[in-house]
């Protein structure tokens, strides 16, 4: 495997350069601190401008037309780190950063691209398969990827899981719980303790499952207390959310060590996204690099027909060569699976990565 992180030394230099030309009167204390990065998130195109300095003309476009955006935007500080350390219209900008073509909207592209509303089984609770279940645990999110699939819920209020609960304490078939929303791990660590609590009551949930973007977007999150809280509730497992190997810092790497030191072993779900990691040598990295942070890639998601992401689906014809390329290339290990979310909450069905020839 060739994949070399930078190293931490100049990740940290430049993390701490960032920090002071961009929040002049935090600490590192603070921008260590993931409830200060949390209220710190750059929310307007002027913050956004602000940190980031100098723009691309399709970034500035995008930021000047809030109302074309399909969702909030949200961006904690060390996420604009990240940005900040691209090239205008980088990868990791594209995914993050609001472009105009998010007004509209293409044909065949759906507000609920998944049929989640229709396969509510109680509020904020979906059920698509017999045997496991989602729970939209909140709608908020550290920050706010331009591709989400549930843009009309992101940033609105949640709903509570009184109900949700209620239902799943009466559904014996129920035995795999996958905690999402929103990001779970934006909660403080006792509302999700009473969660998870909550759930391990339930005789027939076996398995726990949390999906979080958090060790990408906000690593400060994962604490060595909230290790310590997730360690009770084994069996847990997580599917974590790294689009780009950008994103594979070493606080990123500290935060999967935590985790994993607690026990919970680590999945990570992809989007294939057009221009940002369509291609077999960004995969590479990206999955062989989540290998070594002891991450195991689990699927890479074709884009779902979630209304005006158009300009970010990339091809299935270009997801199955980019897994043909890898199988062989790589580890076994580190090859997902390629599925698509069926539009109308059908589940998802696997596309690859197939034979030669497919
Ligand atoms: C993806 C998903 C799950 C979990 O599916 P796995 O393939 O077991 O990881 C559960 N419920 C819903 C509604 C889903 O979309």
């Amino acid at each position: 495997m060739s994949f070399l992180l930078p190293s931490s030394e100049t990740v940290a230099r430049r993390e701490a350069a960032f920090r002071r030309q961009a929040y002049p009167g935090a600490t590192a204390e603070d921008w260590g601190d993931w409830r200060w990065q949390l209220r710190h998130r750059a929310r307007t195109a002027e913050a956004v401008a602000k940190a980031l300095g100098k723009l691309s003309s399709r970034e500035a476009a995008g930021l000047a037309n809030p109302r074309a955006w399909r969702m909030p935007l949200g961006l904690t500080p060390y996420m604009l780190s990240l940005l900040a350390a691209e090239a205008p219209d980088g990868p990791l900008r594209r995914a993050m950063i609001p472009d105009v073509r998010e007004g509209r909207v293409s044909r065949g592209e759906f507000r609920d691209p998944l049929g989640e509303v229709a396969h509510q089984a109680a509020p904020g609770l979906i059920r698509s398969y017999p045997h496991k279940v989602l729970l939209l645990a909140t709608s908020d999110c550290a920050c706010f990827c331009r591709y989400c699939t549930r843009a009309r819920t992101a940033g609105r209020a949640a709903c509570g899981w009184a109900k949700a609960l209620a239902w799943l304490r009466k559904a014996p078939e129920i035995r795999d719980v996958l905690v999402s929303g929103g990001d779970p791990l934006t909660m403080g660590d006792a509302q999700l303790e009473h969660l998870l609590k909550s759930l391990r009551e339930i005789p027939h949930v076996e398995l726990l499952r949390i999906g979080t973007k958090i060790p990408a977007v906000l690593p400060q999150r994962v604490t060595p207390a909230l290790a310590r809280m997730l360690r009770k509730y084994r069996p847990l497992w997580m599917s974590l959310h790294f689009t780009h190997p950008d994103e594979l810092t070493p606080r990123a790497a500290a935060a999967c060590g935590r985790l994993l030191d607690a026990g919970i072993p680590l999945m990570n779900q992809t989007v294939l996204l057009r221009g940002i990691n369509d291609d077999s040598g960004t995969m590479l990295r990206l999955n062989e690099g989540l290998l070594k942070m002891g991450v195991k890639p689990y699927y890479l998601h074709q884009g779902d027909l979630a209304a005006g992401t158009a300009h970010l689906r990339s091809t299935v014809a270009r997801g199955r060569d980019i897994l043909r390329r890898m199988c062989g290339r790589t580890t076994g290990y580190a090859v997902p699976l390629f599925m698509f979310d069926r539009p109308g909450g059908g589940g998802k069905v696997p596309l690859g990565p197939g034979q030669a020839g497919d």
